[in-house]
Parts: C-alpha cells; sequence; structure tokens
C-alpha cells in the first residue's frame, strides 16, 4: 500500500479506502470478509457515513483489535429515521446518530465529518443549527480527532473551505462528475443527466475547489471515483467505451490535494481488484483516451496524467505543472506547504534539458519547456 499525508491533519491515510457503504445490509459474513480484506492489504482508512446500528457495528465488530490501526470518517446529520438513509438538520437528532457512532468506534472518531453539505441552505443550517459549534467542542474535547465535510457542489464546497473549519473533504470526483457545471447534479444520474452536459472541458469550479484545498492544506477523499460503478458499465458510461476501475482511481489520485480514493467495495474480490491500482502499469493507469475522446479544451492546460513521461533529468512533471498552477493563481501568496512540496521534489523544473521530448507526448499541448522554467523563476 502507498500512504499519503492527508492535508495538513498529520495523519497518513492509504491512497486506496474503503467506503463501506455496499456493506450495508449484507450478512455478517462477508461484512468481516472484505473488511479483513481491507486490512490485510494495507488499507487504512474506512468512510461510514452510513447511519444504520448494524452496519456500524458489523464494521466495528470485524474491525475488532485492528481498530486503533485505520481512521474511520463518521458522519454526522446522516440519519435514518424513516428506516432509509436521511439528512436531518435538527440539532438533537443529529447528535443522537453521531453519538451513537462514535460510542460503536471506541468512543473515537478519527475523522469527524458533517454529512452532506451541498446547498446554501445545508451551509446555513449547520451553522445556524449548532452542528459546527458541537463539531468544534467535540474536537476540544478529543473524541474526534479532525472536524471535516462532505459535499458534491464544488461552490458550497468552496464556501466551506473558505472558512477555515474544515481540515478534511469528502467530495464526489471521477472524470464525468468533473466535467459538469456545479449545479449538475449528476449523483445517481449518470447516464441521464449526462445526455445534457456539454463536453468542454474540466469545470473550473471544480478544478479550483481542489487547488484551493492543496493552498489551504484540506486533504480530499475521494467519494464516488467509479461513478457508483456506472463508468466502468458499458450500458451507462457518458464515454464512447467503459473506463477500468484502475483508470478512475488513478484519475481520482492524481487530482490535487487528493489523499485518497475510497472505493465502495463489497466483497474481498472487488478489494483486490481495487488494490491491483498499485501494481498497475502506467499504461493500464492512462485515462487520456477519455479526454481525446471528446471536443474540449483541454489543450494547454495540465490535468497531471503524466502521458509526457519518461523525462531524460527525471523531473516529476505532472507535480512540478501542478504546483506550479497553484503558484500562479496568486504568485505574491504562494501557500508555505506548496514551496515545501516543490522543494521536495528530488529535480526541479530548472533540471529542464528542453530535450521536448514530453512535449512531443503529452496530448494535450502544454508547454512544459516553458513551464519548467517558469516553476524554477518562481520556486527556485
Ligand atoms: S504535461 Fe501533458 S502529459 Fe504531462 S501530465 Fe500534464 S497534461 Fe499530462
Ligand atoms: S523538455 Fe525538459 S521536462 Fe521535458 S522531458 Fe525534456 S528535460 Fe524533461
Amino acid at each position: 500500500m502507498v500512504y499519503r499525508e492527508l492535508g495538513n491533519t498529520g495523519k497518513k491515510v492509504s491512497i486506496i479506502g474503503h467506503g463501506c457503504e455496499n456493506l450495508d445490509r449484507k450478512p455478517y459474513s462477508q461484512v468481516e470478509a472484505t473488511v479483513k480484506t481491507a486490512l490485510d492489504n494495507g488499507i487504512n482508512i474506512f468512510e461510514m457515513f452510513m447511519p444504520g446500528k448494524q452496519i456500524r457495528e458489523d464494521v466495528a465488530k470485524a474491525l475488532g483489535d485492528r481498530r486503533k490501526d485505520v481512521f474511520i470518517q463518521g458522519h454526522i446529520c446522516s440519519t435514518d429515521i424513516n428506516q432509509q438513509y436521511d439528512i436531518s438538520r435538527d440539532f438533537e437528532t443529529s447528535k443522537k446518530y453521531f453519538e451513537d457512532c462514535l460510542r460503536i468506534f471506541g468512543g473515537y472518531l478519527d475523522f469527524g465529518m458533517i454529512f452532506f453539505v451541498d446547498s446554501d441552505k445545508d451551509f446555513n443550517a449547520i451553522f445556524d443549527n449548532g452542528i459546527v459549534e458541537y463539531m468544534q467542542k467535540r474536537k476540544e474535547l478529543g473524541d474526534i480527532g479532525h472536524i471535516g465535510f462532505s459535499s458534491h457542489n464544488p461552490l458550497v464546497a468552496t464556501k466551506m473551505i473558505k472558512t477555515g473549519i474544515p481540515e478534511l473533504m469528502m467530495f464526489s470526483i471521477n472524470l464525468a462528475f468533473d466535467l459538469c457545471p456545479p449545479d449538475t447534479y449528476a449523483l445517481g444520474e449518470l447516464g441521464s443527466d449526462f445526455n445534457k452536459v456539454d463536453f468542454r472541458g474540466i469545470n473550473p469550479e471544480r478544478a479550483e475547489l481542489y487547488k484551493l484545498c492543496e493552498r489551504m492544506g484540506v486533504g480530499i477523499t475521494v467519494m464516488k471515483p467509479l461513478g457508483a460503478g456506472k463508468l466502468l458499465s458499458t450500458d451507462h458510461t457518458p464515454f464512447s467505451k467503459p473506463m477500468t476501475d484502475i483508470q478512475c482511481i488513478h484519475y481520482a489520485l492524481s487530482r490535487p490535494a487528493v489523499a485518497s480514493a475510497l472505493v465502495g467495495c463489497q466483497t474481498p474480490e472487488e478489494i483486490i481488484s481495487s488494490v491491483k491500482y498499485l501494481t498497475a502499469s502506467d499504461k493500464e493507469k492512462d485515462y487520456t483516451f477519455f479526454l481525446d475522446d471528446m471536443e474540449n479544451d483541454f489543450m494547454g492546460h495540465c490535468v497531471y496524467c503524466n502521458h509526457c513521461q519518461p523525462c531524460p533529468v527525471e523531473i516529476d512533471i505532472a507535480a512540478v505543472n501542478s504546483y506550479l498552477d497553484i503558484a500562479k493563481l496568486n504568485e505574491a501568496d504562494i501557500p508555505p506547504s506548496i514551496i515545501s512540496h516543490y522543494s521536495e521534489l528530488s529535480v526541479g523544473g530548472s533540471a529542464c534539458v528542453s530535450c521536448g521530448s514530453c512535449e512531443s507526448r503529452c496530448p494535450f499541448g502544454v508547454p512544459i519547456i516553458e513551464n519548467m522554467a517558469e516553476a524554477a523563476r518562481i520556486f527556485e
């Protein structure tokens, strides 16, 4: 397994995480086998938004003594009052479900998440109803390690990040969603909604959100990296062919600030399939076909796909480009974390010998030589 820093939390999470949703209402033997396979493969982050008592207890039981070795994302405002997944912004109701989650996972949640902050109404309610304040108190008491939130809407998520309160965000990221404008509610409707989407490029509000997170040291965990499986399906893909799980995971992991792609596996076999990402070749990870496949305005913009490698002087071109993109948002105020990430690169942009081999491989016409010089000017 490979582990990444989750923003500034000081926690290192596995790049493949386990979204436990699809284990809900499954027999305990299946929950146990899947959780144990995840643990045995080095997965150390488990997403637990589900409000049901049974699934929470089953996952906690399957973790057993190994609870201390993993990070749990537990949510407030996720309820199942009518025996179905539901959202409540009522303080007492939200508190009751959250405290149940705390208790089941040993009185401590590594990541205390505020559930589904997707609209201005959600945003106002969590502040007005005392939910944010409650989570801050729980953190002060040491009952939760870090405050996070989940969202599918880049504009509301941006507003939330700018409060400076969240230390992590769970956001729905995959190539299909990233092509949607913020107000396109693609969740669960990928196939039909995509008929209405004009494929003109990565949505700028989404791209800016990821960069903002990187700038502010807010780590991202990714939900729906496979588009609820629809991106893998011939019938539901919005593209001319299905993506593979490896391509989807790679896309999510190559966005700025992303630390972990939470894959909703429901069997040990699905866990094994997702961790195959770790040994996949660059060719297997390559998702650029899907960008080439559509009319787009990706030209000139780095999508961090690594198609330009190898570089004879071993510059990590995608990383240099991603730090450069963030720095150029405001050159006068480059976040120290970005300067530090750049300085940790074994080779900087100044090492570029202008051989041009990368530019001939880049499908998006990125002016890489120019970018390397620009990065050297800014960072070195
Ligand atoms: S420079 Fe081009 S090939 Fe290289 S990571 Fe960026 S988009 Fe991909
Ligand atoms: S042009 Fe520069 S960055 Fe590109 S492959 Fe050559 S040395 Fe590496």
